[in-house]
């Protein structure tokens, strides 16, 4: 079998995916919406038309070449790549490439000895990568023998999660919000499948890491952190939790994408990352 999936980006000698300079795969498309995403171009999960528009000179080249009903318009965009190449300013890419599981493994593998020998591996990012389950499980399977880790949302089912619990390493799950009713205001979804997984992973030897996303006057208040760290005491696989804090220039690429960012929260509010509540229950925890 070789399942096919689509991944928007590759980073190699990554150091924040993970133990060790690591390869970090992102696949493409996500179940969530969060309203701080920096990533948009890991929102669809299908490949798409990415244009920086600040430095456009109206030149119309890309238009005078797109087949599309609306040339040029994201909304119309076939993805047919057409553009990308004629455009004197290199201002437009597609953003998004089908790979075969077996096809990526091999391109991946090249780096294996040079990663094992600094202690670090591969990590599959997103996106959501949970969104291509097949393409997830069979490329895991297909990198084994190497240190693999996952950054999940564990917004999947129970079977799809346990399938890449099995071929991992090392999970790396976020925790936006306990509050369901805030999750699905924030996120739009529900969390029960999230805080399920949750327990599944707080029930299994695998070691995991815990990221929150700290977003201002959303989360990052003393009732929600405090739910969180009740939630993970006394776990003994949970290695610890870090607060990433929410940077100001989220919004940069969405126009990119043809999307418009409007966050719902006030982006400049001051932030609180309280490790003390993670930290007197004895729950390691870093600000990133
Ligand atoms: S990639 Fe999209 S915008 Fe560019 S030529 Fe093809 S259809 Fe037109
Ligand atoms: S080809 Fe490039 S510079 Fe010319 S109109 Fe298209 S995006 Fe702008």
């Amino acid at each position: 079998m070789d399942s096919r999936g689509v991944v928007f980006d590759i980073k190699e000698f990554s150091v924040f995916d993970g133990p060790g300079i690591r390869t970090t795969v992102f696949f493409k498309g996500c179940p969530l919406r969060c309203r701080w995403c920096h990533n948009p171009e890991g929102l669809k999960f299908t490949p798409e038309l990415m244009v920086s528009h600040g430095s456009c000179t109206r030149c119309g080249r890309c238009v005078g070449v797109c087949p599309g009903t609306a040339p040029g318009s994201a909304e119309a965009c076939t993805h047919c790549g057409r553009c990308v190449g004629v455009c004197p300013l290199g201002l437009r890419r597609i953003c998004g490439l089908e790979y075969g599981a077996g096809e990526l493994a091999e391109k991946l593998l090249k780096d294996a000895g040079y990663l094992r020998s600094v202690g670090g591996g591969y990590t599959i990012s997103g996106g959501e990568p949970t969104g291509q389950p097949e393409f997830l499980v069979e490329l895991l399977r297909r990198l084994r023998g190497n240190h693999r880790a996952v950054e999940t949302s564990g917004f999947c089912s129970e079977e799809i999660f346990l399938s890449m619990l099995e071929e991992v390493e090392l999970v790396m799950m976020d925790l936006k919000l306990i509050n369901g009713h805030l999750h699905r205001r924030y996120t739009g979804q529900d969390n029960g499948m999230i805080l399920e997984n949750l327990n599944r992973l707080k029930r299994n030897a695998k070691p995991f890491v815990i990221r929150i996303p700290l977003i201002p006057g959303v989360n990052d208040t003393e009732e929600n952190l405090r739910a969180a760290a009740d939630m993970l005491r006394d776990t003994k696989a949970l290695i610890n939790v870090e607060l990433l804090p929410y940077h100001k220039t989220a919004g940069a690429k969405y126009t990119m994408v043809g999307m418009e960012y409007d966050p719902g929260f006030d982006i400049d509010r001051a932030l609180n990352p309280d490790t003390h509540i993670f930290l007197e229950r004895g729950i390691p925890c870093v600000v990133l």
